[in-house]
């Protein structure tokens, strides 16, 4: 049976989505998740587009072993010179270039004739050629390429040495018939086309990413490039649980497979989104809260049955967890373990004590401890940023009678401790206008949203916020039975983030 090579590209195009934008630390947590889920090759980034980017390609192609670690490069000496730089530590690395080829590009954004931009493929390939054998090219927004062109460069790239070629539909345009057909013709145009493997990049902008990739896949393609939850530029890219999963569950129909280790994909789900602070709407196929939850009589019914009745997926084989009530404040530190084994989690006795005291914390505000408040307590213990400053104590006063005020402590660099008060239109703005002034990096609070965590009066309030400084856009979360509480660590979290990309970005 034949099989289909999942290129990840969280890492790259889903970071690119606005506002999604990752630590180093991030970076190689996701990417060490990715290793787990069995992905074919990580796209890790685009080294020369920042010092931060370069830095966590590097990381990564130490870290990563098993799959193939990709660094993307303009078709241009200095970038490509750069991904390499960046990757060649990695295993198995590879190099893949880009170059616009539709006539729009080229007219309105390149200024080059088509026969400069084919010559500029060939020796860029050829460039990257000395540097290792595993070439990738794509021929930016070859959906709106001419087709003979578009042949024309493939076949020069291949004869370069390119040994993937990727089609992508940069804008979201291609509707899957016509996307299917143009796979078909590169088949059959293309002579030398038995010499590589061809690859898809969809974007969903019509909401037709994962049906593009799945009909180029029936018409031949081996690779599909994808993200988790179908993050990425604009309305995103191929969703990487789709398309595995449309493959699978329909083996029948496709007579593929895929190397990916299913019950991998929820928590691969959840730690993106928790990382990069995009959300899964409830009704996202495979991985969202109600994707196996029924809710109708007869369903329900048929359900309990016989599964296979309302159900074409076990939700198990993508590894959601089976039982949602566990632990309570009489559970020990070896029943938090042996949950936090059952969850996938493998913690050092370090962050283990860490996080069995914030478990502990919480238990006393809290009957019920499920499955994600525990995944909220490792989000928040293990896996927010190097704390520049830590909050130490915050206190409002507010109501409808008198002037909303917080006064806020902070822990600064080298244990400075740092304490202010302010006033506020509401108890927020006041925590944050406190903060603010201690911490002195002018920004503006683009996005603020709570929600719980789970269910009941007692649960644990999630605040996720949005920052803007200097164009960038920084994400913070923190979680607290107080609200108030959960978004003065939020705000600290979002400057804390701000504050190291920053310092590894000079
Ligand atoms: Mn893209």
């Amino acid at each position: 049976m034949d099989r289909v090579i999942i290129f990840d590209t969280t890492l790259r195009d889903g970071e690119q989505a606005a506002g999604g934008a990752l630590t180093i630390r991030e970076k190689l947590e996701i990417a060490r998740q990715l290793e787990r889920l069995g992905v074919d090759a990580i796209e890790a980034g685009f080294p020369f587009s920042s010092p931060g980017d370069f830095e966590a390609v590097s990381l990564i192609a130490r870290e990563v072993r098993t799959p193939v670690v990709c660094a993307l490069a303009r078709a241009h000496p200095d970038d490509i010179d750069s991904a390499w730089e960046a990757v060649k530590q990695a295993k198995h690395p590879r190099l893949h270039l880009f170059l616009s080829a539709s006539d729009i590009h080229l007219m309105y954004q390149l200024k080059k004739s088509r026969e400069q931009v084919l010559e500029t493929a060939r020796d860029m390939v050829a460039r990257a050629k000395q540097y290792t054998d595993d070439i990738e090219f794509s021929p930016m927004d070859a959906s709106r390429t001419e087709l003979e062109y578009l042949y024309q460069i493939v076949e020069a790239v291949i004869d370069a040495g390119a040994t993937t070629v990727n089609i992508p539909d940069t804008v979201g345009y291609a509707i899957p018939d016509e996307f299917g057909s143009l796979i078909g013709g590169i088949f059959q145009n293309v002579p030398n086309i038995n010499q590589a493997i061809i690859s898809v990049h969809c974007h969903n902008d019509l909401g037709l990413a994962v049906a593009n990739s799945l009909e180029a896949v029936r018409r031949g393609a081996r690779q599909v490039e994808c993200t988790i939850n179908g993050i990425g530029e604009r309305a995103g890219n191929a969703s990487l649980e789709e398309v595995v999963m449309a493959i699978k569950t329909r083996q029948d129909f496709f007579n593929l497979t895929t190397g990916i280790n299913t019950v991998q994909i929820y928590r691969a789900s959840r730690l993106v989104s928790e990382l990069t602070g995009f959300s899964v709407q409830p009704n996202k196929a495979i991985v969202g809260a109600n994707a196996f939850r029924h809710e109708s009589g007869i369903h329900q019914d048929g359900v309990i049955k016989v599964p296979i009745t309302y159900e074409i997926m076990d939700p198990r084989t993508v590894g959601i967890p089976a039982s949602s009530l566990v632990l309570g404040k009489l559970s020990g530190r070896h029943a938090f373990r042996e949950r936090l084994a059952e969850l996938g989690y493998s913690l050092s006795e370090e962050d283990l004590s860490h996080t069995f005291t914030a478990f502990k914390g919480l238990a006393d505000k809290k009957k019920e401890v499920t499955d994600r408040d525990v995944e909220s307590i490792i989000a928040q213990e293990l896996r927010t940023v190097s704390e520049v400053y830590h909050l130490d104590c915050v206190q409002v006063s507010c109501g409808d009678r008198g002037i909303p005020t917080a006064s806020v402590r902070l822990i600064g660099p080298d244990s400075q401790v740092l304490a202010d008060a302010a006033l506020g239109t509401g108890p927020i703005d006041a925590v944050y206008k406190a903060i603010n002034r201690l911490v002195g990096v002018p920004n503006v609070l683009t996005e603020f949203s709570v929600k719980s965590v789970t269910e009941g009066i007692d649960a644990i309030g999630e605040v996720l916020i949005r920052i803007e400084s200097e164009g960038v856009t920084y994400t913070g979360r923190g979680i607290d039975t107080d609200i108030i509480v959960a978004s003065a660590k939020a705000c600290v979290n979002a400057l804390n983030r701000l504050l190291v990309v920053r310092r590894t970005a000079k």
